[in-house]
């Protein structure tokens, strides 16, 4: 049987899960209204694909008997400044998801759960990615932050990003 305070903590990281998708969803709009159709692709892919982290969490914790409880989604940030302030916002977000992430890790380790040990090794290397993806793109954005024009390049390679 899973401990209370295992579920606890992946019922936590569910809702920090689905809060993501909503600060990326937001991060989409504003950039497709800002005029960057390939960014808003980026970011609108980046939302599904943590709604699939949450939808992870939520079907590992009923996999182990346990109930999933599914809380209020915090409101994400709309006021925007631009493209190096989102990119800047995803960066430090990620880097806080990943400590969420290293708590559990440490938790389930503590409880000697094994098996939730081997689940959240996944979204460990994940966050690997995340953090390297959102590193890689900011530099670029600071690199053509002085030329705007270069801006619609990148604009171009993330609408590339497919499903
Ligand atoms: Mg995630």
């Amino acid at each position: 049987m899973i401990k209370e305070s295992i579920v606890q903590a992946l019922n936590g990281q569910v809702n920090a899960e689905y809060y993501s998708a909503y600060l990326y969803l937001s991060m989409s709009s504003y950039a497709g209204q800002a005029g960057y159709p390939g960014i808003a692709n980026w970011l609108f892919l980046q939302a599904k694909e943590e709604l699939d982290h949450g939808t992870r969490i939520y079907r590992y914790i009923l996999e182990r008997g346990a109930a999933p409880l599914l809380t209020d989604v915090k409101a994400p940030a709309v006021n925007f400044t631009g493209m190096k302030d989102i990119f800047e916002r995803i960066l430090a977000h990620e880097k806080h998801v990943t400590a969420l992430i290293d708590k559990i890790a440490t938790l389930v380790l503590e409880e000697k759960d094994h098996a939730a040990y081997s689940f959240i090794l996944w979204f460990v290397n994940e966050q690997v990615e995340e953090e390297n993806s959102a590193q890689a793109i900011l530099a670029k954005v600071r690199l053509v932050e002085t030329h705007p024009g270069l801006l619609y390049r990148l604009d171009d390679e993330l609408g590339a990003r497919k499903p």
